[in-house]
């Protein structure tokens, strides 16, 4: 089934003399569960794609459906709501809010959207994730996987049809990356989200269902290696 469907997705930034196109006339569908990583040299328009599939900013031209709803048509309290209900994001250096504790971190996004939080749900989240003796403290008190590890928690907390993660373990090293990508990987199969991450990393790459490389805001290469 088609989660995700992208059709002549392009951004100018800037106008005139100094505008820069990021991305060029791309396209592609993803289905649901799927596991796509995104990779591509340094400024080819990979985090502006996220961005735009993930209801953050405004394409220039094209259309981002997200399960049959063409969210750049939305009004902005529309796309706010879109985004705290479907969209999961993950940054590489985990946009942690630092005077909310762990657990206030976690939960904001269902609060923002005036929802009382299921508190089996997030149970269930911060013991897979291993931060349950952590809810009280704040993210300077943790490790760096630690505080990705809770940025993964507010990602899930909605239950969002999409994560999407821009170089997740970019700031981790070798075994805190293993840690994070295998929990992704486990959210991803268990609860069939589309995950889609954007990576420099070749062994993220190789795990994934398929990569998609980016080149000069197009889409140089889509490789499917797990049907
Ligand atoms: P990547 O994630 O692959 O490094 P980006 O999507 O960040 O690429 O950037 C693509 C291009 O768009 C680059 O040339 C970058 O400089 C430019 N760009 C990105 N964000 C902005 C912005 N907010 N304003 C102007 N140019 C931008
Ligand atoms: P990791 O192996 O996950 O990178 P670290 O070696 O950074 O972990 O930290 C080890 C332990 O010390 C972790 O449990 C972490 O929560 C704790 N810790 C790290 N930094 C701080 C801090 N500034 N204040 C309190 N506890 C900390």
């Amino acid at each position: 089934m088609e989660i995700l469907k992208i059709e002549n997705l392009s951004k100018v930034y800037g106008r005139g003399e100094t505008a820069v196109k990021a991305l060029d006339d791309v396209s592609f569908s993803v289905n649901k569960g799927e596991f796509v990583v995104i990779i591509g040299p340094s400024g080819s328009g990979k985090s502006t794609l996220l961005h735009l599939l993930g209801g953050v900013d405004r394409p220039t031209e094209g259309n981002v459906i997200v399960d049959n709803t063409n969210i750049y048509q939305l009004n902005e309290t529309q796309l706010a709501i879109f985004r705290r209900r479907q969209i999961g994001l993950i940054y590489q250096f985990y946009n942690l809010i630092p005077i909310l504790t762990v657990q206030e971190n976690i939960t904001l996004p269902i609060l923002l959207d005036g929802h009382k939080v299921d508190d089996q749900h997030l149970k269930e989240i911060v013991q897979t994730l291993n931060i349950e003796n952590r809810l009280t403290h704040l993210p300077n008190q943790l490790s760096g996987g630690q505080q990705q590890r809770v940025s993964i928690g507010r990602a899930l907390i909605s239950n969002p049809a999409m994560m999407l993660a821009d170089e997740p373990t970019g700031n981790l090293d070798s075994k805190n990356s293993n840690e994070i990508i295998n929990l992704l990987k486990m959210f991803n199969k268990k609860y069939n989200q589309t995950l889609i991450v954007i990576t420099h990393d070749e062994r993220i790459a190789l795990q994934a269902d398929r990569v998609i490389s980016i080149e000069d805001g197009r889409i140089a290469n889509d490789e499917v290696i797990r049907p």
